[in-house]
């Protein structure tokens, strides 16, 4: 079995120009996606498909509190809630506030500065007095995702450089006890992350997004077993996590995602005790209070 550390729930339509326009509704409700069939599906028979067909037993659920919160009251135990906050508008008084409604941690995406920058150590304190865990979204960001205009729009325009990986290497000094999850393995400084999860015991990651699967699986094998020599440093900090549509009959994140982890489980011939920490151990390690 497997914890889905990275599920999205939420759906916006797409204007002309690609735009994600408000409002963000839950895709679970949203009657015009489900095909005929699926509209008497029932929150139990999704969970229980997603168990036998993907051998996934609950989820990180990333979006923003009103949808995560939302879909913690259907779905239960299945969502572990970790809602996305907007941190250049956000006070720790309020990030205490979504801990009490029952978050496990805090999604950080799009900052106006670096993650590593002063202003935010007060966001990262209130999550560490909360036991929590800090997701970060790290490099390229969905173009239209946070543009004007876009359900989430932002005061200035996306700079990805602000979410690199080694942005949080001054965050991990600050806080070498703050839990972190850096999403998506930086893309695309994949060797900024796997110098970040090697060197810092409290960052961890996932290889969710729609790029991690593009890239070769010899680019992996020489990220985490250079020359043949497994670094099981590196592999016991990975978290399995999709990305991607769950929470809509027939979605359970990204497939590719899925078979990227299991290929790299066969080629690297990583042994089943440290899977079983890329699968669920470590996500339970880490929501733990
Ligand atoms: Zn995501």
């Amino acid at each position: 079995m497997r914890i889905n550390g990275h599920v999205h729930g939420g759906h916006a339509e797409r204007d002309a120009s690609g735009k994600l326009i408000p409002p963000l509704k839950l895709a679970w409700e949203s009657k015009e996606l489900f095909p005929e069939e699926y509209k008497k599906m029932t929150p139990e028979e999704y969970v229980e498909i997603g168990k036998k067909k993907h051998g996934v037993e609950r989820v990180i659920l990333l979006d923003p509190p009103e949808v995560t919160f939302r879909l913690k009251e259907i779905f239960k135990d299945y969502v572990i809630a970790v809602p996305m906050v907007d941190m250049d508008n956000i006070t720790p008084e309020e990030i205490n506030s979504l801990f009490k409604r029952g978050a496990a941690g805090i999604k950080f995406i799009v900052p106006s500065k670096s993650y590593g920058d002063d202003s935010y150590f007060p966001l990262y304190d209130a999550i560490a007095a909360n036991h929590g865990l800090a997701i970060f979204h790290t490099g390229f960001v969905l173009l239209g995702r946070f543009e004007p205009g876009s359900w989430d729009a932002r005061k200035s325009i996306v700079d990805i450089t602000n979410m690199r990986p080694s942005a949080l290497d001054r965050v991990a000094r600050a806080f070498p006890d703050l839990k972190i999850i850096m999403a998506h393995f930086g893309n695309p400084w994949w060797e900024e992350a796997w110098k970040m999860i090697s060197s810092h015991k409290n960052i961890y990651a996932d290889l969710s997004g729609g790029d991690t699967f593009r890239r070769s699986i010899d680019m992996w094998k020489e990220i985490l077993a250079p020359n043949g020599n497994l670094d099981t440093g590196a592999v016991s900090k990975l978290c399995f996590g999709t990305d991607g549509q769950s929470f809509l009959p027939g979605h359970y994140g990204t497939p590719d995602v899925y078979k990227l982890y299991e290929r790299l489980f066969d080629v690297l011939k990583i042994p089943t005790e440290l899977q079983e920490k890329v699968n669920r151990g470590n996500i339970l390690k880490l929501i733990e209070n």
